[in-house]
């Protein structure tokens, strides 16, 4: 995976500082801590997202950053992405992750990482979720009050059986890898507008999103286009004259600059 950016992402392990000084364990329960595991899987999922291409740092990871001094980092750090590893406490079941308001990128990012978790260890996926503060505005500091695109990844529960997942290090490994996987879906996605190349001797161009649309027009290959909105795998094209089909043995896909 080559991208045309060097993206430079923060990885986090949430607590380990409360706001004196001493130590904030996050949640527990039973035997466990929330920034025990918290800072595992964070741990490696930088070293997989390091393996994936991404200019990737861990911060925290010794418990030596309260909340401001994290959000603080992150904001210094000529950061593209980041993501701050919770765990959720309340008795419930399965994934949710924490996007800012009104940020597309943000909801579809943690939509993404969500579900991959749900899926590595057979939860329920919450999904994408915002949370409310004072005046309206995102509830967590860290998704607030950062300048790059900072998701809150509560990855599953520590007070339920969820935590069973996550007890050895080959689960924080698992979960880990889960999360990379969605990062680098996301980061490999193509955000509208972008330009193709039809590399097929003829591409029908249909009415819609689908073969049951009917048919406009047909492109030849070595035909450029812009294409100004996706929908599953077919793109609306500039021109106005309907839709293709991305798929990579048809068309070629310009590499584009994710806008966060
Ligand atoms: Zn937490």
């Amino acid at each position: 995976m080559k991208f045309k950016k060097n993206i430079k992402i923060c990885v986090a392990a949430g607590h380990g500082k409360s706001k004196n000084g001493g130590f904030d364990p996050g949640a527990c329960s039973g035997c466990f801590r929330e920034f025990d595991i918290a800072k595992e899987t964070a741990k490696y999922l930088s070293q997989y997202l390091r393996s994936a291409g991404f200019d990737t740092e861990l911060i925290n990871y010794n418990g030596d950053l309260y909340l401001t001094e994290r959000v603080e980092k992150i904001n210094s750090g000529d950061f593209y992405f980041a993501l701050e590893i919770h765990l959720n406490a309340g008795g419930g079941t399965g994934s949710e992750v924490y996007y800012p308001k009104g940020s597309a990128q943000g909801r579809r990012a943690a939509a993404l990482i969500s579900s991959g978790i749900a899926e590595a260890f057979s939860i329920p996926d919450r999904g994408a979720k915002t949370k409310d503060g004072r005046n309206g505005r995102d509830y967590f500091a860290v998704v607030r009050d950062t300048k790059p695109l900072t998701l809150l990844v509560e990855t599953l529960f520590i007070d339920s059986d969820d935590v069973e997942n996550v007890s050895s290090a080959s689960g924080r490994d698992l979960c880990a890898r889960a999360i990379s996987k969605a990062v680098l879906a996301f980061f490999s996605e193509k955000a509208a507008p972008f330009t193709v190349k039809i590399l097929c001797d003829e591409l029908n161009v249909r009415d819609g999103p689908g073969t049951w649309h009917k048919i406009n027009m047909t492109v030849r290959n070595g035909d450029v286009f812009t294409v100004v909105e996706k929908n599953g795998n077919w793109g609306r094209l500039k021109s106005g004259a309907g839709w293709i089909n991305l798929s990579n043995n048809l068309v070629e896909m310009r590499e584009t600059e994710k806008e966060l």
